[in-house]
């Protein structure tokens, strides 16, 4: 006699192996998993049966688990990025057969995944390149999801994955991306976008705390009050709750005994690659990158304080040197934080349309837009008006330009100048806010000095150089006329 095959598989029950398929089989579709280490499979096992009796069952040989699935099978692999999705791959294609769909839904490499669709190809085999986020608990009850791949491993499924992802108004987290490595590279870029926002979120709270003398109590009520208005988002919440939250082991709370250095696993690096890759700037997500790498240089910082203090730097907080209207501060520090995050967006979406452009992806910036809003680290209200801003105009330059955007952006300058301008004078970085100011001034500005580089590099190259005035390239014999 023969069980009843299951729908799909998954396979890997770490963190996000384990609630997601939890969570498939919640929405009624019977799931098969496996994982290399057999322990899990008993843990996901009796998960699934300690939460009511969820259609989910165990495997401990990959054959077992492969030829318990329905064909065509669709195998989702939530194991390590790199070289064990590959390990997985040749475990179980053996027994896979044409027709047969891979999903790996890690944080790949784009081009890892753009080889195995090569290779699967090769096999008759199917394969999508699938972008999860929302972390543990968007895994279990609805993450955003961002396929990309074969558009036909993408049917085979879609019924489960709008069932399996977050629902927002318009609809479920999740569409198909595109072709190739557009679902990672999507999830990449949403990644960077997320270290913009914390990097942003991180001087808020910095600015606020030097330069405004706010308390942890001032600071969860501040977030939790942004996070009513227009900066409502997944982060401005978490920040909020994050503030109260007392030390377990000592007096006050657990933030300010977290020692300042941040850790990371590479998909925002990749971004600053790419963005660099492609001549797109982004420097609110390089920023954002280049502190996280300054703060893991605690033992540095701490022998440089001591150097600069007693070369003559008062480290003194601001606030007890200057007396600063704190109402009036945290206003100002909201709309500097909204505008920044606008201009971080605009750089990851210019990312997204590049490289679509360069690989024929033929990426939907309000779609992506819209799948955000829900699942996902950087859900936000804001994302609904982006996604707007993209079906207003598709072919938009840039987002500061969205007619919306531009009267936001300009209704918030002098707030977001006001807040620079005293983080610089007080001494505190605030290299995301900087760097999103920098480019939101040299985007706007018909004329920069780069007519003076042009000159110096002819000068020294004779790499020549255009006019304002007349078509054709020039160069002039700078040191004879000099
Ligand atoms: P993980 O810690 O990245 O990986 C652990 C899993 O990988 C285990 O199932 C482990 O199996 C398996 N594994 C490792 N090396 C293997 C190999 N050589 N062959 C076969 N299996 C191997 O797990 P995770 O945190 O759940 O993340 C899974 C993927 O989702 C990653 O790509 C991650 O970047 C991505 N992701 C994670 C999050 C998150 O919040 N954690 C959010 C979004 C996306 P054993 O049990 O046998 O060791």
């Amino acid at each position: 006699e023969s069980a009843a095959l299951s729908r799909i598989g998954l396979a890997g029950l770490a963190v996000m192996g384990q609630n997601l398929a939890l969570n498939v089989a919640e929405k009624g579709f019977p799931i098969s998993v496996y994982n290399r280490t057999a322990a899990k499979v008993d843990e996901t096992v009796a998960r699934a049966a300690s939460e009511g009796g969820l259609p989910l069952f165990g495997h401990r040989s990959p054959q077992d688990f492969v030829l318990s699935i329905s064909r065509p099978r669709s195998i989702v692999i939530l194991v390590k990025a790199g070289a064990p999705v590959d390990q997985t791959i040749d475990a179980l294609s053996h027994y896979l057969e044409p027709g047969d769909a891979i999903v790996d839904g890690g944080n790949e490499w784009y081009e890892n995944t753009e080889r195995r669709i090569r290779e699967a190809s090769a096999r008759g085999l199917l394969y999508l390149g699938m972008g999860v986020s929302g972390g543990e608990d968007g895994a279990r009850n609805g993450p955003s999801l961002m396929p990309g791949g074969s558009h036909q491993a993408y049917s085979n499924i879609e019924d489960i994955l709008t069932r399996v992802a977050a629902q927002v108004d318009d609809g479920p987290c999740v569409t198909f991306v595109g072709e190739g490595g557009a679902g990672n590279f999507v999830k990449m870029v949403h990644n960077g976008i997320e270290y913009g926002d914390m990097q942003l979120i991180a001087e808020a709270y910095d600015v606020l705390r030097i330069v405004g003398g706010l308390s942890n109590a001032e600071l969860a009520e501040t977030f939790a009050e942004w996070n009513r208005g227009e900066l409502e988002s997944f982060l401005i919440e978490i920040t909020a709750d994050i503030f109260s939250v007392h030390d377990e082991h000592g007096d006050g709370e657990i933030v300010d005994k977290i020692l300042d250095k941040t850790g990371m696993k590479g998909t925002g690096k990749w971004t600053v690659q790419q963005a660099a890759e492609l001549s797109i700037a982004a420097p609110t997500i390089a920023a954002s990158l280049d502190s996280r790498y300054l703060s893991g240089l605690k033992d540095e910082r701490e022998a440089a304080a001591k150097t600069l203090e007693q070369a003559g730097i008062n480290s003194a907080d601001y606030s007890t040197v200057r007396s600063v209207d704190k109402k009036r501060l945290i206003d100002d520090v909201r709309q500097a934080l909204y505008a920044s995050k606008i201009c971080s967006y605009a750089q990851g979406m210019n990312l997204l349309r590049s490289k679509s452009a360069e690989k024929g992806w033929n990426l939907n910036l309000g779609e992506l837009a819209r799948i955000w809003k829900g699942g996902c680290i950087i859900r936000a209200r804001f994302l609904d008006r982006i996604k707007k801003a993209y079906e207003r105009n598709r072919g938009l330059a840039n987002l500061i330009v969205d007619p919306e955007f531009a009267r936001e952006m300009v209704q918030r300058q002098a707030a977001w100048r006001r807040v620079v301008g005293l983080a610089i004078e007080a001494g505190i970085s605030t290299p995301g806010m900087s760097a999103s100011l920098a480019y939101f001034d040299t985007y706007r500005r018909a004329r920069l000095p780069a007519n003076l580089v042009q000159a110096q590099r002819d000068y020294f190259g004779a790499h020549t150089y255009e006019r304002v005035d007349r078509p054709g390239s020039f160069h002039t014999e700078w040191s004879k006329i000099a």
